[in-house]
């Protein structure tokens, strides 16, 4: 049997079983590429779901994450540390957001939105009964209160009870919206573009409707920025698209490109109005490591103007997908924005994925019938095309 097979079989026996992995065991990364342990060169199309912007083996950001490292990589938040310091300025900065709070991961930044939402509303009128309007097909992480917020039944449903007073509309028609608007209701959450729901933008107006409708009431726009801010949309953060700006917002993914890290962010307005000392914490966020990896981060999304490249790159891909959606009777529908694409097949397309995976192209479904397209951001127009010659001869 094959290194690589004894691996797997090794993965098999001792990691819990949450997920049906593809059959391959990565070893290093350079550039667009990544590597298996044995030696085999895929161009990667996934990036990790989003989060490797940079690509892989870059020496500055290495440089710089490995510098942290001998300097001091933990202190607490009860200290201050230069490196978030400056991370938080660089994310200001960038969103135009006024208060930041850094954490672990995406599903933790969402705790820290809906608890956010919650004070918000208790400090407003004293009441503990707020209701928060979420998305069908949404998808907000894994933890209970973010699985309460992620509207695919099917994952929440053996964990029932959820957090409770969640209600959930149809993105993008907004009578679906006032249909579950109440006196209660003291947030609005939803991905600028849905992702793992099968990667659907948020139309303008639909956005600009619901903005209206939270600043009559006075309850806040969450935006999800996780997997389509930093740079994917286009823009640094989808909203700036739209020039709909949220009250609190979500980022984790490609805002460390590999250290694990997360934030939620608010206006100066919300941040007055919420959390307060002893509300909310974390260990390890916000620590000079992930600082030091997110200042590196926005130092080269502004050198290398990564957010215009995604732009660029993404209208070259969205032709040649369209070109690929008329040759093909079996797409039904090409979606995204930037370099966050998908095709829906009217089929399964784990067959396709695997064709390309062993033809050297790493893709990632989202459901069971959409492939998303989910690239380092540093692609050109180059890599487009050598990704469309072998899905061509997938399909
Ligand atoms: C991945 C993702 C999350 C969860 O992030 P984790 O870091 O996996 O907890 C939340 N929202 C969106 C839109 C995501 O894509």
């Amino acid at each position: 049997m094959s290194m690589m097979q004894d691996y797997i079989n090794e993965a098999e026996a001792a990691l819990l079983h949450t997920y049906n992995r593809y059959q391959v065991v990565f070893d290093h990364g350079e550039d667009v590429y990544l590597y298996d342990i044995e030696g085999k060169k895929y161009l990667d199309f996934v990036s990790g779901i989003a989060v490797f912007a940079l690509g892989y083996g870059v020496k500055e950001y290495n440089d710089a994450v490995k510098a942290q490292v001998d300097k001091l990589l933990h202190t607490s938040n009860y200290y201050y540390n230069v490196p978030a310091i400056e991370a938080a300025k660089a994310i200001k900065k960038a969103s135009g957001m006024d208060r930041v709070f850094f954490t672990n991961s995406g599903a933790e930044a969402i705790e820290g939105a809906i608890k956010t939402a919650r004070k918000y509303g208790f400090l407003k009128d004293g009441r503990t009964d707020h209701e928060i309007i979420a998305m069908e097909h949404s998808f907000h992480g894994r933890t209970m209160g973010a699985l309460s917020v992620t509207g695919t039944k099917k994952y929440r449903d053996p964990f029932e009870p959820m957090i409770g007073n969640i209600r959930f509309a149809q993105l993008n028609d907004i009578e679906s919206v006032k249909a579950q608007l109440t006196d209660k209701t003291i947030a609005i959450l939803m991905e600028t573009v849905q992702g793992e729901g099968g990667i659907r933008p948020a139309t303008e107006e639909f956005l600009k409707e619901v903005r209206a409708i939270c600043d009559e009431r006075d309850i806040l726009l969450i935006l999800d920025e996780i997997q389509c801010g930093m740079g994917r949309s286009g823009k640094f953060f989808a909203w700036q698209r739209y020039g709909v700006k949220p009250d609190v917002m979500t980022v984790a993914k490609a805002l460390g490109c590999g250290v694990p890290v997360g934030a939620f962010l608010m206006t100066e307005k919300v941040g007055q109005a919420s959390l307060v000392a002893g509300d909310h914490g974390t260990t390890y966020g916000g620590n000079p490591l992930g600082g030091a990896a997110i200042c590196e981060v926005f130092r080269e999304f502004e050198e290398k103007k990564i957010p215009e490249n995604a732009a660029k790159v993404g209208a070259y891909l969205w032709d040649k997908l369209e070109e690929v959606k008329k040759d093909h009777a079996d797409i039904k529908d090409h979606r995204g924005v930037g370099l966050m694409q998908g095709l829906e097949f009217d089929h399964p397309v784990a067959d396709i994925i695997n064709k390309a995976l062993e033809k050297g192209l790493v893709l990632i479904n989202a459901g069971t019938d959409i492939i998303r397209f989910l690239p380092p951001l540093v692609i050109s127009e180059a890599h487009v095309d050598d990704m469309l010659s072998i899905l061509k001869e997938c399909l």
